[in-house]
């Protein structure tokens, strides 16, 4: 773990998130930069924090948990973000530690988070995740299905679950069409949600990781997620 080489890695990608801003004509700070730790020691989200990095996303919920209640010892305003699909017998610690869970991918996990923060009477924020490409399995399948869930939440099912916006996971692939087509439907699924559910701020769109954040923002992303790009490569298979 080398604190230096992780300072300017962050660096380097912060700079490189304003320069694809300024590119696309996104405004400045419009894309919020969330420090994928998952599989790299605490000392490693302390040596981002050091270098002025606050959000970070983790996608196992038991690594987090060990990891982030140490960090908060030290640092009670780091963000987290749980990033990975998440079971519902990991709900309860899931809310504890986290302030957003990105991975809401059925309606049946909502009712498990709001029934997990109604027991420490905590909200959280959520985001959709929307499966757009074949990166994963994970995610809504369908716009329907996205449609009821927060269908679900503005009925006032979920008063202690805060919608927020989408997230997805573009094909790992060289094709440049095939990435972008895959952001592209998550913003028009969003626009499409927010006009649906205008009681609802669904702006967040988190799209965008190491390899293809440079097109997410061209295409609407105000979140990517960076792992490789900052901490280097992990020992562990990534998913
Ligand atoms: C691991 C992971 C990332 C970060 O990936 P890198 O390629 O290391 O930047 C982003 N989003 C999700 C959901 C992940 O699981």
């Amino acid at each position: 773990m080398d604190t230096e080489r992780i300072a300017e890695n962050l660096n380097r990608v912060v700079e490189s998130v304003r320069n694809a801003e300024r590119k696309a004509g996104r405004k400045e700070g419009s894309v919020k930069l969330l420090a994928v730790s998952k599989f790299h020691p605490a000392e490693a989200v302390i040596a981002a924090i050091g270098a002025g990095q606050s959000a970070f996303g983790e996608n196992r919920v038991q690594e987090a948990y060990e990891k982030f209640n140490k960090i908060y010892e030290d640092f009670p305003s780091a963000e987290l973000h749980i990033i990975g699909t998440l079971q519902k017998n990991k709900a309860a610690r899931a809310v504890r530690i986290a302030s957003c869970i990105e991975s809401v991918d059925r309606l049946g996990i909502i009712e498990e988070l709001e029934k997990q923060c109604a027991k420490i009477d905590k909200s959280i924020d959520i985001l959709l995740e929307y499966h757009t490409g074949e990166a994963s399995k994970a995610g809504f399948l369908s716009y329907e299905n996205m449609y009821e869930a927060l269908r679900y939440c503005a009925e006032g099912n979920a008063p202690h679950i805060v919608p927020k916006g989408f997230m997805t996971m573009a094909p790992f692939t060289d094709d440049e069409i095939a990435v972008r087509k895959s952001f592209v439907s998550l913003r028009d699924a969003s626009e499409k949600l927010q006009k649906e559910f205008p009681s609802f701020d669904l702006t967040t769109l988190s799209m965008g990781m190491s390899a293809d954040y440079k097109i997410a923002i061209e295409e609407g992303s105000t979140e990517v997620r960076i792992g490789t790009a900052i901490f280097g490569e992990r020992e562990t298979a990534a998913l």
